[in-house]
């Protein structure tokens, strides 16, 4: 075998992974010998919002079991084909919060930048899966009008790539755009928003970090990591090469019924991404997106886990618990206002 360099073995090999994600529901119960009966509502649930999942997170999976956390984030069920009064196609305003196509700014001081709409996984829960990417694709003259717009904010201090997940982009187009942003003379920071070093961590390769270690920028990574289960060595090791690059790694969750919605499994999380050299930064009640309100944690219910991890953890450890309400000025401790049960 002929050995290619080595920028495009890395390359290669995350695309790969990525390519041969299981998309097909009959597909995932078979590899955890789990009973057939549950594939006609998956596919029904999956015409609406595909089944995506790579292997090396099935992995993680436990064999058997309906219920796994893990599997729970990613089997399209039949819930999901129920109306819920309360739940919508935009639950946080994200389309009010547009100042250019891809661009939202909804807080003082940042702005967001959809990069795409492609993910390494598709979450059930997901805020934006009725997101109409399609809208805001980032041509190159989108990617112009968005820079643009981000230059006439004079208080513009830092630009969050998000999506979808920026890490589903090819190296080369995330250099494409942090060399757009290089004409914002007042950032400070970048933020990338990506779930994909959980599920996918070989993406983090080193044509990423060497792109990442060289931005001008302070650098902050927000994962999104929901179970400490998914935090498995391989993807511990993508974290310690996030850091070498200079990343300052956070972690967001959602809290999620049937998933996370137990103070000691929370507290595991905590322990284990600050393990993995990741501080927990946010934890976030469900936005109201449509067909997710089987995994709706009640507000009361979620302050008493909160209150759960006050206990049992240092402060650093605890996240914050939020929500996001549509044209308000930052995310909302949850039980600020009033929002109950
Ligand atoms: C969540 C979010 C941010 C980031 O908020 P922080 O409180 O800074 O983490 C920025 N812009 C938009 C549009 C958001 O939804
Ligand atoms: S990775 Fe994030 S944007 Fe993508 S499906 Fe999951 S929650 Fe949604």
């Amino acid at each position: 075998m002929i050995a290619p360099a080595r920028g495009a073995r890395h390359f290669e090999s995350w695309r790969h992974a990525l390519a041969a994600a299981v998309t097909d529901p009959d597909e995932l119960l078979a590899l955890l010998g789990l009973d057939r009966a549950l594939a006609p509502a998956a596919r029904r649930a999956a015409r609406r919002f595909g089944l995506k999942v790579p292997r090396g997170y099935v992995a993680r999976m436990r064999r058997g079991d309906p219920a796994d956390p893990l599997l729970r984030q990613v089997l399209p069920l039949d819930e999901e084909e129920r109306d819920t009064p309360g739940f919508g196609a935009d639950p946080v305003g994200d389309l009010a919060a547009a100042t250019a196509p891809g661009v939202l700014t909804k807080y003082r001081g940042r702005a967001l930048l959809i990069t795409t709409g492609a993910c390494a996984v598709h979450c059930r829960y997901c805020f934006r899966r009725e997101f109409p990417y399609p809208d805001v694709a980032l041509t190159p003259a989108r990617l112009a009008a968005a820079i643009e717009s981000l230059a006439a904010d004079p208080e513009l201090k830092e630009v969050i790539l998000s999506g979808g997940d920026p890490l589903a982009l090819p190296t080369a187009r995330l250099a494409e755009i942090t060399a757009g942003l290089g004409r914002l003379t007042g950032l400070e920071r970048l933020r990338l928003h990506t779930r994909t070093p959980i599920v996918l961590p070989e993406r983090v390769d080193a044509p990423l970090t060497d792109w990442l270690g060289q931005l001008p920028w302070r650098r902050i990574v927000v994962l999104h990591a929901n179970h400490p289960r998914e935090l498995s060595p391989e993807v511990v090791a993508a974290c310690g090469r996030l850091a070498g690059a200079g990343a300052t790694l956070l972690n967001q969750s959602v809290l999620l019924a049937g998933v996370n919605d137990d103070a000691d499994v929370l507290a595991e999380l905590s322990e284990a991404l600050f393990a993995a050299g990741a501080l927990p930064y946010y934890l976030h009640l469900l936005d109201r997106v449509s067909g997710t309100a089987h995994f709706e944690v009640p507000a009361a219910r979620a302050r008493a886990l909160h209150r759960g991890l006050l206990e049992r953890l240092p402060g650093y450890l605890v996240p914050r618990l939020v929500r996001e309400a549509p044209g308000s000025a930052s995310k909302l401790p949850a039980g600020w206002d009033g929002h109950s049960a």
